[in-house]
């Protein structure tokens, strides 16, 4: 169905920003309608199966315009356009990226993925008021389940997160079975839960994950499900129905520093120990987060510690120029979560941001 790919030896590296404008010139809904017969439901779209090896009786196959994003309640497998190709095609990333590219299901050739983003606008739709009521409830009860549950609540504590930031940020746990049955209660649509992707036929999306809700104004606009078991392939799933925000932005407005952070495990531990800070839940800044971040005169840039982590922090620095101060790597831990579980963690990153801050401001002096 797609065209072959070239030789894997002839292939250079691409950057991030190369397949971001890949991934933007094949929306998923068009990739995925070659292989499946996609019927709109509600606001979404869907299909029976088409993934190798399951043989799907429903439409368990959902596709989420609004995220770009698949999952399938059936075989539980899900991801981005690339990933669909993977798994449709068995072969790996970078063989995936170009049957896309080879493929003749091209869009919008000359845009880049952040110009895409502008232009177009359900990317940057609010929830409106029934999902955010909806998807309000839902972290409520998940978080009535961690409170419930010692078990995951100790698992949380591990982690280095504090009984006052698991309530503050009302941080929950999703046990799978109990959201449609809340609906139900409640005497709501459940199609709204099926929209969002909470629930689907088979269960509920995020099933034995520990929750942690993005805020705005008291609402939950956001989930991100964090594995817990060793079944789930996915370490971090993120709410497939909704557009993903700047994690923790409320919090850092008006101040004049923010921090940083790739994950929300990192921005919670930030948090925790003062430092005003936002999580990218990934790598990637979109445009409309930069312009959120007008009002800050210091960014401090807090990546993984790994090679990935330090060309993203390159990158995100340059997207704020003089504003922006790279914190040096973290030492002998991944990333910042991992840092607050060694004994000096917290003293160690508040050596390394005033050791960042001073190299700044020594730079500034040497040019006057
Ligand atoms: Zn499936």
């Amino acid at each position: 169905m797609l065209s072959p790919h070239r030789a894997s030896n002839e292939r250079r590296e691409l950057s991030r920003e190369e397949i971001d404008a890949i991934r933007a010139r094949h929306p998923i809904e068009q990739v995925v309608s070659q292989y499946a017969d996609l019927h709109p439901s509600s606001r979404l779209l869907q299909a029976r199966c088409p993934l190798p090896g399951h043989d799907d009786t429903g439409p368990s196959f959902t596709v989420y315009v609004q995220s770009q994003s698949f999952y399938c309640f059936g075989c539980n497998r899900g991801g981005d356009v690339f990933k669909f190709i993977q798994l449709m095609e068995h072969v790996g990333f970078r063989d995936a990226v170009d049957k896309l590219e080879g493929s003749s299901i091209v869009v919008e050739p000359t845009r880049t993925a952040r110009q895409k983003e502008q232009a177009n606008p359900r990317s940057r739709r609010v929830l409106d008021e029934d999902a955010c009521h909806l998807l309000t409830a839902a972290a409520e009860v998940y978080h009535a389940s961690l409170l419930l549950n010692d078990r995951m609540l100790n698992y949380v504590i591990g982690r280095g997160i504090t009984m006052e930031i698991i309530k503050r940020f009302r941080l929950g746990y999703a046990i799978g079975t109990n959201l449609a049955k809340y609906f139900r209660f409640r005497g709501w649509d459940l199609q709204l839960g099926k929209d969002l992707g909470l629930v689907g036929d088979h269960g509920e999306f995020f099933r034995e994950r520990i929750i942690i809700p993005g805020w705005q104004h008291g609402n939950a606009i956001y989930l991100v499900g964090r594995k817990t078991k060793g079944y789930q392939q996915v370490k971090y799933l993120g709410l497939p129905g909704a557009a993903k925000p700047l994690y923790g932005l409320e919090g850092v407005i008006r101040l004049r520093e923010v921090f940083i952070v790739e994950g929300c495990f990192d921005m919670l531990t930030l948090v925790q120990w003062g430092y005003p800070a936002v999580a990218l839940l990934g790598s990637h800044l979109k445009a409309e987060w930069e312009q959120a971040l007008a009002f800050a005169a210091r960014i401090f840039v807090v990546t993984d510690s790994d090679e990935a982590g330090r060309v993203s922090a390159k990158t995100i620095a340059e997207t704020f120029g003089a504003r922006s101060i790279i914190v040096p790597p973290l030492p002998n831990a991944k990333d910042v979560n991992e840092l607050a579980l060694q004994p000096k963690g917290r003293e160690h990153f508040a050596q390394l941001v005033s050791q960042a801050r001073h190299a700044r401001e020594g730079e500034r002096e040497r040019r006057v």
